[in-house]
């Protein structure tokens, strides 16, 4: 390696789709040494993903892009069912709303992962002020981990030699060579070898070159066949099933009355369909491939697949109606599995995230959406951690929160494919059959878990509730059942664990109303959210007083964990919500200065304080009420830097609020940088 040059950096992410970029992007916000390198060029880019769960929107929007998605995407509003009726035609038998109502100030919409991909690079490039670029045509060749350093703050123990490869190595081969239509069957797990050592190899002989990189942490998000996960030598767990399906995105020709709403259909004989209404008058078409069977080794053939052998299983399926189309933008074929990663990280130093720790069907529009959430739970940590603001030990609740989430995604799809591949019941002697009243049952329950709202996480050193008597947190942070039920009872809608809810607030210093997850933004900061109650009551300002001149004590955690010279906000920030008259109510007369903190050179800061009151213009959000919070006494709530509740209290309880911090953050010492 001596010729080889070298160097430093805090965070090395390998790979560059949804999960990659999701990594990247919590790295600019947050201010952390970062580079990011994929093996393809950019060149190719079509298909693949479309759906985004309304968690996911969620995300964009505290990073700054959700309007992009939400602006250009197609959205989804309905989902209409159709299958065999008493003479075996197809027909529409339901319809149910797409999202479920009321859960999110966001529904699920589709745009195509390219789209997706490309709102992150610029927010990366916007918030890194152009340090972090993908770096295309670059892949690992080796990892190495240092074990005596990896708990040594300081030390950069992971090693990672890097190789380039020219345009011609970077660009994936086609399934029908010189086809003006791209397919993704490169990227499918109908594809089942590698081509890394080919490529490394090809660079070898060509006298190619690359570098060696040390890094404080490595991501591993480069896709179902990770190497990272290989160069580990962890596994997938799981298994693959018989049933192949391919995808056609056609502008289509169609009499079939749905087919701008997304339809789930169950043909009598030929199989399932799904349509997915998209953007620029697009269809995408999920269509079960009868035909084509895996062998007795498990694997189909995937010569046998084309784009006309697809289209005509969807013809048959959608029969009586008529379909054809002129323009194909994209075609691509999977066979349906379910696998999990038994180690999502090795000695919270190298960690594996999206389709390298989880793969299964892409019918319910899951795979991004939860590839990026992994990373979504595992940047901060790991810039905070980078950064030496928060402590090392809150990396192992990646594994423990994420993990927990994928089994219940493969568990899912496993119950959702088997229903929808399954042909439908004919009566209720046919005990083969799917029966129909089941699987809309399923879709319904599976629309509350593919929102992505329904994660809940356990206990840990981020997360006080009850349990956790396994060692996953700390004796600091455990608290027993009753008390955690007290605790919970002074905010019944924010459950500790699951992302903090959205209700209209209005600022208290320009009556302007918002949405208050508006307000948790994505710069890797904590909250402290004080529900103040009424404050011109006597009884509860003295309660909020004494809370205040608490976290206004230089010992605590709010100065303990702030760098020396940064604002006193630059780790944790605390937000106000009262639930006093507005216009009875004064900024500076009724709320203690560590409220609304004051700079020399910007004055005070009228962004911290709310009030559950009535708008002018956009109703009455009701807060309290939505959040199940007391109006006289309020409550604390601690959010996390992604929005999950970490710890519900009193505003007596300041001790706890301490320790909650105690447990994650680096108190005392000060951390390197301000964070942002
Ligand atoms: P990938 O997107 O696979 O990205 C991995 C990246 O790593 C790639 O850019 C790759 O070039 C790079 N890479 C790989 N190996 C190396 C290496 N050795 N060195 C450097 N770089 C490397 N999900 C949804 O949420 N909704 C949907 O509607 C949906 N539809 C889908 C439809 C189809 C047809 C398919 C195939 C998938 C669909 N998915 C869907 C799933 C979704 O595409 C994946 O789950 C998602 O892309 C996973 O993101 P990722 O970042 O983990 O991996």
């Amino acid at each position: 390696n001596g010729h080889l040059p070298e160097s430093n950096v805090d965070v090395l992410i390998i790979g560059a789709g949804p999960a990659g970029l999701m990594a990247a992007c919590w790295m600019a916000h947050c201010g952390v040494k970062t580079r990011i390198v994929d093996k393809r060029n950019a060149k190719i880019f079509c298909g693949q993903a479309d759906g985004l769960q309304c968690r996911s929107l969620e995300i964009f929007d505290s990073l700054g892009f959700g309007d992009r998605a939400w602006k250009e995407a197609n959205h989804m509003i309905e989902i209409c069912m159709w299958n065999p009726g008493p003479d075996g035609l197809i027909r529409r038998s339901d319809r149910i709303p797409d999202t479920i109502v009321g859960l999110s100030r966001f529904q699920q919409i589709v745009i195509h992962q390219g789209r997706v991909e490309r709102f992150f690079l610029d927010n990366i490039k916007k918030y890194s002020q152009d340090t972090i670029h993908v770096e295309r045509g670059v892949l690992p060749e080796s990892l190495e981990i240092d074990r005596s350093k990896v708990e040594d703050d300081s030390a950069y123990p992971v090693t990672v030699k890097l190789r380039y490869l020219t345009e011609e190595e970077a660009t994936p081969e086609q399934q029908v060579t010189g086809s003006k239509v791209s397919d993704g069957i490169f990227r499918s797990n109908l594809v089942q070898e590698d081509d890394e050592d080919d490529l490394i190899q090809k660079s070898k002989a060509r006298n190619g070159t690359g570098e060696i990189v040390h890094a404080k942490y490595v991501i591993g998000c480069d896709g179902a066949r990770s190497w990272t996960r290989r160069a580990l030598g962890f596994e997938l767990q799981g298994e693959a099933t018989d049933f192949i399906w391919g995808v056609l995105d056609i502008i289509p020709i169609t009499d079939f009355p749905d087919i701008r709403m997304r339809c789930a259909i169950h043909s009598a004989e030929h199989g399932s369909l799904m349509v997915i209404p998209r953007e620029n008058k697009l269809v995408r078409l999920y269509i079960q491939l009868k035909e084509v069977t895996p062998d007795a080794s498990g694997r189909a053939d995937r010569s046998k697949i084309t784009p006309d052998v697809i289209f005509g299983a969807a013809q048959k399926i959608l029969s009586p109606y008529k379909l054809d189309y002129e323009h194909c933008d994209w075609w691509t074929a999977y066979q349906i599995g379910q696998r999990v990663g038994s180690e999502f990280d090795a000695n919270k130093r190298v960690f594996l995230a999206g389709d390298a720790v989880h793969t299964h069907s892409p019918k319910a529009g899951q795979g991004m959406n939860v590839s990026m959430q992994d990373t979504f739970n595992l940047g901060w940590k790991v810039a905070l951690a980078a950064k030496g603001v928060a402590k090392r030990s809150i990396l192992g609740t990646y594994q423990s929160e994420r993990q927990r989430v994928a089994k219940d995604l493969i568990d899912f799809d496993h119950q959702f494919s088997r229903l929808f591949s399954g042909r439908p019941a004919k009566d209720v002697m046919d005990a083969e059959g799917v029966n129909m009243e089941e699987f809309k049952a399923a879709f319904l329950k599976g629309n509350m878990f593919s929102s992505g709202l329904s994660v809940n996480y356990g206990p840990n050193n981020l997360v006080v509730k009850a349990g956790g008597d396994d060692g996953s947190n700390s004796a600091e942070v455990r608290v027993s059942a009753d008390a955690f039920a007290k605790s919970q009872a002074l905010a019944t809608g924010l459950p500790v664990g699951m992302r903090f809810n959205s209700f209209k607030v209005l600022s208290q210093a320009d009556a302007r109303p918002w949405h208050f997850q508006e307000k948790l933004k994505s710069d890797g900061r904590f909250r402290v959210v004080l529900f103040a109650g009424n404050i011109l009551s006597t009884a509860q300002k003295q309660r909020v007083d004494k809370f205040c001149e608490a976290l206004d004590a230089p010992a605590n955690f709010l100065r303990a964990a702030t760098p020396a010279g940064a604002p006193v906000d630059s780790v944790v920030e605390v937000l106000t919500i009262h639930s006093a008259k507005r216009t009875e109510t004064e900024l500076l007369r009724d709320f203690p200065e560590i409220l609304h903190p004051f700079d020399q050179h910007d004055g005070w800061d009228y962004n911290k304080v709310f009030v559950d009151d009535v708008s002018y213009h956009e109703g009455f959000g009701d807060a309290y009420t939505n959040y199940g919070v007391d109006k006289e006494r309020g409550c604390v709530v601690v959010v996390r830097p992604d929005h999950y509740v970490g710890w519900v209290g009193d505003t007596d309880d300041f001790d706890g609020v301490q320790k909650y911090f105690g447990g994650c953050l680096v108190l005392g010492q000060k951390a390197e940088l301000p964070l942002r």
